[in-house]
């Protein structure tokens, strides 16, 4: 099996049992939802910050399978981590996915699959939805 297949087959196993999905009635969440009208993807992100740690990371995402799985690998990944860090990770990602320069020795865990979407430029904003989200419910306060 090669590279782009299995990050395909995760992809789509995220897609199909999406992480940390449905949103909580908790005031001590920030909030943020974006629409990618292009595509019909719609993704909220919730997270919950404490002691400056990401003590939670939640979504709801509708729309294509790179969106939706996107923000279900985000949660995975920014859960238990420091705000400081989470924010640059985001930044890496964002920029990988772009096609513009990033930081290869950041572990991006495995968001390493969405690498793969900078060669379709309609499919960044799909990947990218998520990330943005989440970067502005850290930095809403
Ligand atoms: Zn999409």
């Amino acid at each position: 099996m090669n590279l782009d297949n299995l990050y395909r087959e995760i992809i789509m196993e995220h897609y199909k049992n999406p992480r940390n999905k449905g949103l909580l009635d908790d005031e001590r969440y920030h909030k943020i939802r974006i629409k990618n009208p292009s595509c019909g993807d719609d993704i909220t992100i919730q997270t919950l910050v404490e002691d400056d740690i990401i003590k939670d990371c939640r979504q709801e995402a509708t729309g294509c399978s790179i969106s939706v799985a996107s923000a279900s690998v985000l949660t995975e990944i920014m859960i238990g981590k420091p705000v400081e860090e989470a924010l640059s990770l985001a930044e890496n990602f964002l920029n990988m996915v772009s096609n513009k320069e990033f930081n290869h020795d950041m572990d991006l865990e495995e968001a390493e699959v969405f690498s793969g979407v900078k060669q379709f430029p309609a499919r960044i904003k799909c990947a990218s939805i998520a990330w943005v989200a989440f970067k502005d419910s850290l930095e809403s306060e």
